[in-house]
This record gives structure tokens, C-alpha cells and sequence, in this order.
């Protein structure tokens, strides 16, 4: 019998023993209102099994969690060519840093940080409308998913466009450099959108199956491509958190500034935990201190 259920239960109580949740985003109006005391956990196997506690049947907004599904697609439609317009370091900067950028001549360091994302965005976007991309991304999401239940909250992207001047500043400089295909406009409309999907923590766990490595499990991308989405998720996807998520809890992860995260036990299972309050890094900060516990506990760190 797997010891998960007891696990994840024990997790849930712990993290609720203390009031030290963290701030949630203030920077997206329609997330500034969201109670931090928020917690839920989902993990499926490679076997087909699923588990959860707390508050995994809540849809929250998984923004940046997004930019996995999106370089999917961009290296589907794109292959290697893509590495021209966005690199594979990470940056050890915040995600919306913009000073990397000029000084390396608008070729953003990864496709995790908003800058690479924009881009990866704006090449699924080159030579269809904004409506088919996003019918796209939104395919490629519920079909990992394997469930049609899954929406773009358009309040939430309206609210981010019309306070989004950081990400606008990075798009007029990328299109400065001559690496951007579409407007800003369009671009960001399209990046915005995507941001603005919402799932339950069950539901994003199991849109993660397809980065499992299994047999066990219906192929979306070949091994080679899914070995190295994981690899920049482990080196990119907390930002200038990444090293420091790495060090506590051993996993290939992305994070979300909506509280998600995903995370991918190769081989054996998709994680996801949601809690809306952020650490300094903008990665969720009882999310972070779950997946250290579950993974100590599964004995689950890749090191
Ligand atoms: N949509 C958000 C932004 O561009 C995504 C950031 C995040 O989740 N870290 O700022």
C-alpha cells in the first residue's frame, strides 16, 4: 500500500500549524485579494494512481507555471531553432528582471524568466492569430490533462494587461532588438492569456504526467525533449530561487507567482501543491516547504 495518503495528510496538518504564510502577488490586481491561508496537494504516479489533501480541488491562476507547456509547444513547432532567440542558463535574477537583457543584446538568458517566456510565446504566436495559439496551449494543456475542464480566466488576464508595464518594458525591448515577430500588443495579449489559466492542484498534477519519462503513460513528447524540459526546470524554473530549490528539495520544478508549483519525480510522478502567499523570490512559500517535506519523506531528491 502506498504510504502517500497518510503522508499528504500529515503534510496538510503541518502546514496549517502556523500562520506564516507568506504575501500573496500584489502586482495582478485581480490576485492581490486572494486569502494566503490556502493549501492543497496532488500528486499522480506513473502508475495511474492520485493522490491529494488539503485544498486540491480549488482553481487558482497558474501563471508562470504556463511557460512548461509553452516551450513544449514552441520546441514542437520550432525544434532547435529556437535557441537562437532565448538561451538556456539560468539568471539568477528576479523573474521580471530586465538589466540581463541589454546586456545581452535582447536574447533572454531562459524561457522561464518573463523575457524567454514572451519569446517562446511570440514564436507559437508567428503566423497565427492570437485565438488559435491560445486554443493551442490550451489544447496541448487539457490533453495532458486528459480533462476538457480547463479555462483561461479572462478577468485575470484583462487585470494584468492593464497594469503589466514591466512585461510591456521587456517586450519593446525584445522588439528593439528585432526579436520579437508580432506587436508587444499581440504578443503579451497572447502571454497574458496563457498566464491566466486556472486549475486545481489534481488538475495541473496531472497535466505534469506527460513529463514523467514513463512507458506507463500515453506520449506527448519524445524521452529526449522531456529529459530536457526537466533539466531547465531544475535550473531555471524558480528564478534566482532555483539554486535554493534545488538544495531543499531535489526536484525538476516550476513555479507560479499564484502559489502553484509543479514538480516532476522522474519516472514516478507529477506533483503539484498550490498555496497563494510568496517567499522573496515570488515562489510559493509553503509550496516550497511542502515539496522539501514530501520529498525528503518519498526519498524522492534526483541527487
Ligand atoms: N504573468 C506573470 C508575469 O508576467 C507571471 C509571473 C510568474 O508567475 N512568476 O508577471
Amino acid at each position: 500500500m502506498s504510504p502517500l495518503p497518510d503522508i499528504l495528510s500529515q503534510l496538510n496538518d503541518d502546514m496549517r500549524r502556523d500562520d506564516d504564510w507568506g504575501a500573496v502577488a500584489s502586482y495582478i490586481p485581480e490576485l492581490a485579494h486572494i486569502d494566503p491561508a490556502q493549501f492543497g496537494i496532488a500528486v499522480t504516479t506513473a502508475d495511474g494512481e492520485v493522490f491529494t489533501a488539503g485544498d486540491a480541488e480549488t482553481p487558482f491562476s497558474v501563471q508562470s507555471i504556463t511557460k512548461v507547456f509553452t516551450l513544449a509547444i514552441a520546441l514542437g513547432r520550432s525544434g532547435d531553432q529556437l535557441w537562437r532567440r532565448v538561451g538556456r542558463e539560468p539568471s539568477g535574477k528576479a523573474f521580471n528582471s530586465i538589466v540581463q537583457l541589454e546586456q545581452e543584446n535582447g536574447r533572454p538568458r531562459n524561457p522561464f524568466i518573463n523575457a524567454g517566456a514572451i519569446v517562446t510565446t511570440d514564436e507559437i504566436l508567428t503566423g497565427r492569430l492570437p485565438r488559435e495559439a491560445l486554443a493551442e496551449i490550451l489544447q496541448f494543456i487539457r490533453a495532458a490533462a486528459g480533462d476538457e475542464n480547463i479555462h483561461i480566466n479572462d478577468v485575470v488576464a484583462r487585470s494584468e494587461k492593464s497594469h503589466g508595464h514591466r512585461n510591456f518594458a521587456l517586450a519593446h525591448f525584445l522588439a528593439s532588438c528585432g526579436n520579437l515577430n508580432n506587436t508587444p500588443n499581440k504578443t503579451l495579449g497572447t502571454y497574458f492569456h496563457h498566464c491566466a489559466i486556472e486549475m486545481s492542484a489534481r488538475q495541473l498534477a496531472m497535466s505534469g504526467r506527460f513529463l514523467i519519462e514513463t512507458t506507463k503513460l500515453p506520449r506527448l513528447i519524445r524521452p529526449p525533449r522531456i529529459r530536457r524540459l526537466n533539466a531547465l526546470m531544475l535550473t531555471c524554473g524558480h528564478y534566482d530561487g532555483s539554486g535554493d530549490f534545488a538544495y531543499r528539495v531535489g526536484l525538476p520544478a516550476k513555479s507560479g507567482v499564484g502559489g502553484g508549483i509543479l514538480a516532476i519525480v522522474p519516472g514516478v510522478a507529477s506533483v503539484a501543491v498550490w498555496s497563494p502567499g510568496l517567499n522573496r523570490y515570488g515562489n510559493s512559500k509553503k509550496g516550497t516547504e511542502a515539496m522539501a517535506s514530501l520529498a525528503r519523506d518519498m526519498g524522492w531528491s534526483i541527487f
